[in-house]
């Protein structure tokens, strides 16, 4: 996933393109540990466009993630929408003599610009960055899901269950007791 400045020039580029998710290979790392499964293709929508030293990228990324839903543990589909900005300079501003390449670093870093050397720009690492970071905490069959009853394993979104019911009269029972 390469921006070449050559071709990016002075006009702004839209590419468009279905990612393999192989180009990501932290995420497959993730999927087996979480037990995800990812969509074959990430799809990117990219305007990218160069203004003085600087190459801003305004993206919008989509994949399906699969899993089991972290409620009530049937099977749970979700789309990931995600818009991000990045910005990327070959030239960090703030950098004085005395400072260290790690500091030069740092420096841009805190102002969320990303460096880049050379004559293109390798997207793929901050991509994935996002892709990552756009993942639901939880994964949901969808945003509504009742979950199972934590007492007796009901499924809560198939049928209510009798725990509230007996919590309730316990508690009545208790009062009773204290009142006589
Ligand atoms: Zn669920
Ligand atoms: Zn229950």
């Amino acid at each position: 996933m390469l921006i070449k400045l050559e071709e990016l020039g002075s006009t702004p580029l839209v590419m468009e393109r279905k990612e393999p998710i192989a180009s990501f290979p932290e995420l497959e790392r993730i999927g087996r540990t979480n037990e995800l499964t990812f969509s074959d293709t990430v799809d990117l929508l990219l305007h990218c466009s160069q203004v003085g030293g600087f190459v801003e990228v305004c993206g919008r990324l989509e994949l399906i993630v699969e899993g089991i839903c972290g409620r009530c543990l049937a099977p749970a589909v979700m789309p990931i929408t995600s818009d991000f900005t990045l910005t990327y300079t070959s030239d960090p501003p703030g950098v004085s003599d005395e400072e260290t390449g790690d500091e030069i670093e740092l420096s841009a870093e805190e102002m969320n610009l990303i460096s880049f050397h050379g004559d293109e720009i390798d997207l793929a690492t901050e991509i994935q960055e996002q892709i990552i970071v756009a993942l639901p905490v939880k994964l949901l069959c969808r945003e509504e899901c009742q979950g199972l009853c934590p007492r007796c394993g009901t499924d809560l979104n198939q049928q209510p269950c009798v725990c509230e019911p007996e919590v309730f009269n316990s508690r009545f029972d208790v009062l009773k007791k204290l009142k006589s």
